[in-house]
């Protein structure tokens, strides 16, 4: 079958990245969190006190910057931001609450959708994101928007928290969810929105494994029928 890329966008805690990392499962694809990416960049920044407001320190400081992927024993990717394991760190609330502002940057996206590009050159590739489908790779086979209502993505990711021993309320959590929604769909560089040619789906009431089977189904469909 051809190889295809595979771009799932859509807003926080629509379960983007556990279908992605499903969907790269089922079919032997590479799966790219891109987010990750914004997330090691934002937590750079807090760790050097990088200051929004300064071009020139945010350059030289994203010169400093690698972010690289690695599969661990039990064959999750992890994100390594200058060879540092840092996948348990950027998922904290500090970085969560920090990186739409971080993301806004269009030198900080620049660098980063330059990675991704490099990384979809064999293409085999599952990415999720905000703008995976309309700046990253706008040629993307398949295209996929998640949607979900706010207080199940909220409950979900209140669940991801808890997983990691993180307890906070879920009046935060829908907080940080609609502030996110907010910066990331009215941001001047590559806002979100639902590519052209993408498929929605809502996945407020379905589960995980249906929400892969359709994916997967959609992917097979598109791999069937590219002509070369
Ligand atoms: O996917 P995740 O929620 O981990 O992404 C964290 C943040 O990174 C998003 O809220 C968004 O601000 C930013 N992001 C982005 N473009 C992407 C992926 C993530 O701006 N392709």
């Amino acid at each position: 079958m051809k190889k295809i890329i595979i771009a799932i966008d859509g807003f926080s805690a629509c379960g983007k990245s556990t279908t992605a990392k499903e969907v790269a499962k089922i079919l032997g694809y590479r799966y790219i969190d891109s987010g990750a990416m914004y997330r090691a960049v934002t937590l750079y920044f807090l760790d050097h006190h990088i200051s929004l407001t300064n071009p020139k320190e945010i350059q030289l400081a994203l010169d400093e910057i690698k972010i690289s992927f690695k599969v661990n024993a039990k064959g999750k990717t992890e994100t390594f931001l200058n060879n540092l394991n840092v996948e348990k760190e950027i998922r904290d609330m500090r970085v969560s609450e920090f990186v739409s502002q971080v993301s806004t940057l269009a030198v900080v996206r620049h660098a980063m959708v330059d990675q991704q590009r490099r990384m979809g050159k064999e293409r085999s590739i599952v990415m999720d994101g905000r703008d995976i489908g309309t700046v990253v790779f706008p040629e993307a086979e398949l295209k996929v928007f998640l949607t979900a209502d706010i207080l199940v993505r909220a409950f979900r990711r209140q669940k991801e928290l808890l997983d990691r021993d993180e307890m906070i309320d879920i009046d935060t959590i829908v907080g940080n969810l609609l502030k996110r929604d907010e910066i990331d769909s009215t941001r001047q560089e590559s806002p979100l929105r639902k590519a052209a040619g993408a498929t929605e789906i809502d996945t407020t009431a379905i589960t995980i494994d249906e929400e892969v089977d359709e994916v997967v189904r959609l992917a097979v469909g598109k791999m069937l029928t590219k002509k070369k």
